[in-house]
């Protein structure tokens, strides 16, 4: 059984790894967060109007307009599931949002209290399918 020392440690890599990801996922966006809510809200009023034809036509439209790296960006939207402007929104903008949400939590986090109650958790090793790869 792991002593508490180690459980702390685990619990601090654990923690480190969660942030590390979503530092990375903001790292690799190629505009700023608030050049990407305008994107989403220029999306959503265009598709409001025109609905989406399978391309992502008001994505391209707007960045145009913006003089923005239209290629770059087109493929970041498409790794992260938006080929076309109803999956930006779809797909993009709920990762994004989601993942804005997690930092700001993560932000305000009481460690001390998710390692206490983490300590009454028992320790036995995974159940098939949960271990960590
Ligand atoms: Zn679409």
């Amino acid at each position: 059984m792991p002593s508490s020392h180690e459980k702390k440690r685990r619990r601090e890599l654990l923690a480190d790894f969660k942030a590390q990801e979503r530092a990375n996922f903001r790292a690799a966006m190629p505009i700023s967060a608030e050049i990407l809510r305008e994107l989403f809200f220029f999306i959503e009023r265009e598709m409001g109007k025109t609905g989406c034809n399978h391309c992502p036509t008001a994505a391209r439209k707007f960045l145009k307009s913006h003089d923005l790296n239209e290629k770059s960006i087109l493929d970041w939207l498409g790794e992260h599931g938006g080929f076309c402007d109803c999956e930006i929104l779809a797909n993009v903008r709920e990762k994004w949002e989601s993942n804005a949400e997690v930092e700001k939590r993560a932000a305000r986090a009481d460690w001390e209290a998710f390692g206490a109650i983490l300590d009454k958790v028992p320790d036995v090793p995974p159940m098939s399918g949960d271990e960590l790869p």
